[in-house]
C-alpha cells in the first residue's frame, strides 16, 4: 500500500542575520493511512518544525516529502488539517460560526457538510453551546471546538502540535481520550507532537523519538494496545509502564 506520507532524507535550517539554526537533519519517515504517530523529543529539538513541513507551511531544504506518492506542494496540503497549540478560535464569532469557518472559506458549506458538523457538535457535547462565544466556554470545550473545526474539512491527515498543553491535567486526560476516540472513529491518520510521554503512549500507534537539535530520528517504537481500548484504559495496562520506561531511557540518553 502506498504510504500517506513519506519523508526522504529531509533537512531544514532557519536562516537569520544571526546565522543558521539547523533544526532537522536526515529525517526518513513513513506515515501509513490510519497511523497515529506521536512525536516526542527534547524541548527545542525541531518538533514544530517537522509538523510545519508536514503541513506544507515550510519547504524542506534538503530531501523530499511525498503526500500519497506525489511530491508535496502547498496546493496538495489542502488534504491536511493543522491544529496548533493555541486554539485560534475567533472571539467575535459564535462556536457555530467558528467551526463552520473553514468550510465557508473554501466554499464547501453544503447542507450535508453543515449537518455533519452539527452531528460532531452533538457527539462532543457542544451543540447546546453553538450560539455561545468562545470566551464563554471552558478550555477543554474550546479545544474540542478547534478539533471539530479542523475535522469539518474532512482532512485525510491531522497534524496536532501540543493541542492539549493549555489544559489542566484532569481536562487534558478527558479531552485527550475524546480526541483519540474521535480520530479512531473517523478513521483519520494523525501526527501528534507532545512533550507528555503518557499522552504519546496512550494515544498513538507509534512513538517517534527525535534527538536533540538538529533533530534526527532516534527510534520509532510501535505501541501495541488493542484498538478498542480507550486512552484512559491504556494508561492502566501493565505494558504501559514498560513503554514509558523504554522511551524515557531513550530520551535520557539525549541529555
Ligand atoms: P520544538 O517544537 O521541538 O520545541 P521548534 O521546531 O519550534 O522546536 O524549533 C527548533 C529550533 O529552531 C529551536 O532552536 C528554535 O529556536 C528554532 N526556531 C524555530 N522557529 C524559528 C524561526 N522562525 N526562526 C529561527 N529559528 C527558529
Ligand atoms: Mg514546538
Amino acid at each position: 500500500m502506498e504510504p500517506m506520507m513519506e519523508l526522504k532524507n529531509v533537512g531544514f535550517s532557519y536562516h537569520s542575520v544571526a546565522g543558521e539554526t539547523p533544526a532537522l537533519s536526515n529525517i526518513d519517515l513513513v506515515v501509513q493511512k490510519g497511523d497515529f504517530l506521536a512525536v516526542v523529543g527534547p524541548s527545542g529539538c525541531g518538533k514544530s518544525t517537522l509538523l510545519s513541513l508536514l503541513a506544507g507551511l515550510l519547504e524542506p531544504e534538503r530531501g523530499s516529502i511525498f503526500l500519497s506518492g506525489k511530491k508535496m506542494t502547498r496546493a496538495g496540503a489542502g488534504a491536511i488539517g493543522y491544529m496548533l497549540q493555541h486554539d485560534h478560535l475567533f472571539e467575535w464569532r459564535t462556536i457555530e460560526k467558528n467551526v463552520l469557518l473553514g468550510l465557508e472559506i473554501q466554499d464547501k458549506l453544503t447542507p450535508e457538510a453543515r449537518e455533519r458538523v452539527f452531528d460532531m457538535l452533538k457527539a462532543y457535547g457542544l451543540y447546546k453551546f453553538r450560539k455561545a462565544k468562545p470566551s464563554q466556554l471552558s478550555g477543554g470545550m474550546r479545544q474540542r471546538a478547534a478539533l471539530i473545526r479542523t475535522l469539518a474539512l474532512s482532512p485525510e491527515l491531522l497534524l496536532l502540535d501540543e493541542p492539549f498543553s493549555a489544559l489542566d491535567y484532569q481536562t487534558r486526560l478527558t479531552v485527550g481520550d475524546d480526541i483519540g476516540k474521535i480520530i479512531r472513529k473517523e478513521g483519520k491518520t494523525a501526527v501528534l507532537v507532545t512533550h507528555d510521554l503518557s499522552e504519546a503512549i496512550s494515544l498513538s500507534s507509534r512513538v517517534l523519538i527525535l534527538s536533540r537539535r538538529p533533530a534526527t530520528v532516534k527510534r520509532v517504537i510501535p505501541i501495541g494496545f488493542p484498538m478498542e481500548k480507550s486512552a484512559l484504559e491504556r494508561r492502566n495496562c501493565p505494558e504501559f509502564s514498560d513503554y514509558f520506561n523504554e522511551i524515557w531511557k531513550e530520551l535520557d540518553e539525549n541529555e
